[in-house]
């Protein structure tokens, strides 16, 4: 069974028709790019994935769990804000913005959540938070706040707090592209050491050399639709399509 599948999904804002028929399945453990031109509808699928967004037809499912619908007297209905706030607890979710809270300390942050959904007690999770900071390479800043921390940390922290609700699935929104260039790297070799445990990921980035290297597949999209999808040698080394070169040229 796939992690994640994505079938015929089209979501329209006003006239404009976004993603136009969107067809997807991402395995378990599987570490999918999401390429595309900006526009492309890269963000509105991840949010369709994460259920921040509902399509105006076809579905997501994650786990074999349909996201945001739920089936109740024989139809289909949407989810309470609270229903689909729950199904997002297993889903990460991280932003170009980090996000942090800036008036908690970065063990604070980290343990926020879950103390929220009271997944576990106080000092189970301060350990937790604590063997986390160790894995994004951050034990010694739980005490900071997070203006006292470089973007690169303040993205790594923010990867840490995903990691905290024990994901099934982690979804990367540009992570990288509000950084200053000297700091993508540390962000990229975290999500690199995330992908060799083995967990599964969505990635939208404009890096292309970390999707040669550490994805399974790329997925370019252009205009609401899936273009190409593919092994990175393959996509990059012979794009199949016209559309595909010409995005490839500009990177
Ligand atoms: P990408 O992430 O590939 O750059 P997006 O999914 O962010 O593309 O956006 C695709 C298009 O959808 C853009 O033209 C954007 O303006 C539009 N769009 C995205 N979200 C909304 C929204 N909530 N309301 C109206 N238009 C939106
Ligand atoms: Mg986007």
């Amino acid at each position: 069974m796939s992690s994640v599948d994505i079938v015929n999904v089209h979501k329209s804002f006003g006239e404009n028709e976004i993603l136009k028929g969107i067809d997807m399945q991402v395995a378990q453990g599987e570490v999918v790019c999401l390429l595309g031109p900006s526009g492309s509808g890269k963000s509105t699928l991840l949010r369709c994935v994460d259920g921040l967004v509902m399509p105006d037809k076809g579905h997501v499912s994650v786990g074999g769990t349909l996201i945001g619908r739920k089936v109740h007297g024989g139809k289909l209905h949407d989810l309470s804000g609270r229903e689909a706030a729950g199904q997002r607890e297993r889903i990460g979710m991280v932003f170009q913005q980090f996000n942090l809270f800036p008036h908690l300390d970065v063990r604070e942050n980290l343990v926020l959540g879950p103390r929220a959904h009271r997944l576990g007690a106080k000092a189970e999770l301060e350990e937790k938070a604590h063997a986390l900071l160790g894995k994004v390479g951050l034990s010694s800043r739980a005490k900071a706040y997070p203006a006292q921390l470089s973007g690169g940390q303040q993205q790594r922290v923010a990867i840490a707090r995903a990691l905290m609700m024990e994901p099934d699935l982690m979804l990367f929104d540009e992570p990288t592209s509000a950084l200053d260039p000297e700091l993508v790297g540390e962000v990229l070799d975290t999500m690199r050491s995330l992908a060799q445990d083995g967990m599964t990921m969505i990635v939208v980035t404009h890096e292309m050399a970390f999707a040669r290297q550490v994805a399974d597949r790329v997925v370019f999209m252009a205009d609401g639709h899936i273009v190409e999808d593919a092994a990175p040698a393959l996509f990059f080394d012979s794009p199949e399509t016209e559309r595909a070169r010409a995005f490839l040229r500009l990177v």
